[in-house]
């Protein structure tokens, strides 16, 4: 069995930086935990665990990892697998009562539950969210001049410089969240929008769609209340960049490995 464990939003790993692995949990186990089902990991079953915030975990073999950081140190498919957990445990602590008559909720099948007096199903839900990768071609014509819209938002744990992002909100296509969030962001229109790549955000249920666009009209005007500063940047002078786990970092890679190929530049 491998264990992943979290504890106020910290991973336990051993001290290797493994999931931690054993027939029994490596810890003693408060009565309120109950492991969460997860997908086989390495032909092995696995679960997931929150222990209850005020308990210290007690065991030198393991160290706390927040959750983010935790990319750096393990596999692929063991952080994507720890993003899973990390979803489903959020899910199971906000769906302990009915939404609609209040009474307890237990669990049907491994990811549903089921009203315990309306009968009332609930599965994990995950928010949506844009993220936009901004292109102006240079008045010169030439790739290399070519700069990208990065930005400070003032909730960034750190001075670097991501992309625009927002939550896709009722009723929108992500075209039509995509283009509003330009416009409140930065009162900028946009055009020739494509889809480039998806990632799990599991901070705390997140679904991140990212876009690259070109610059279509209009001034750049930040967002004071969101965004604290930004720019047009060339290739050769970009800012500090968000770390690799990002999807942001993952599209501004792309952008930099555009330079020079004819099929990319904006029409
Ligand atoms: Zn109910």
């Amino acid at each position: 069995m491998r264990w992943f464990i979290f504890h106020k939003g910290n991973i336990l790993l051993t001290t290797d930086n493994q999931i931690p692995a054993g027939e029994n949990c490596p810890l003693q186990l408060q009565p309120a935990c109950s492991p969460q089902p997860l997908p086989d990991f390495e032909g092995e079953k696995t679960c997931a665990i929150e222990l209850p915030p005020d308990v210290s975990p007690q065991d030198v073999s393991l160290q706390a990892i927040p959750l983010r950081n935790s990319f750096y140190l393990l596999s692929e498919p063991a952080y994507r697998l720890a993003g899973k957990a990390r979803e489903l445990l959020y899910w199971d602590s906000t769906t302990r009562f009915c939404s609609v008559c209040g009474a307890p909720m237990e669990r049907h099948t491994d990811i549903s539950k089921r009203c315990t007096a309306c009968g009332r199903e609930v599965w994990p839900s995950i928010s949506v969210a844009i993220i936009v990768l901004i292109r102006r071609a240079a008045s010169s014509g030439r790739k290399e001049d070519e700069q990208a819209l990065l930005v400070h938002a003032r909730n960034f744990a750190g001075n670097y410089y991501g992309l625009i992002a927002g939550f896709l909100e009722t009723g929108e296509s992500l075209e039509e969240c995509l283009q509003r969030e330009v416009m409140e962001e930065t009162g900028l229109r946009v055009k020739n929008v494509s889809y480039k790549a998806s990632q799990p955000w599991p901070f705390p249920a997140v679904l991140m769609v990212g876009f690259f666009a070109d610059y279509d009209e209009g001034e750049l005007r930040l967002q004071e209340e969101e965004l604290a500063y930004g720019g047009w940047f060339t290739r050769k002078e970009l800012p500090l960049l968000p770390g690799r786990m990002s999807l942001a970092r993952q599209l501004i890679e792309r952008w930099l490995s555009e330079e020079g190929n004819p099929d990319s530049t904006p029409t």
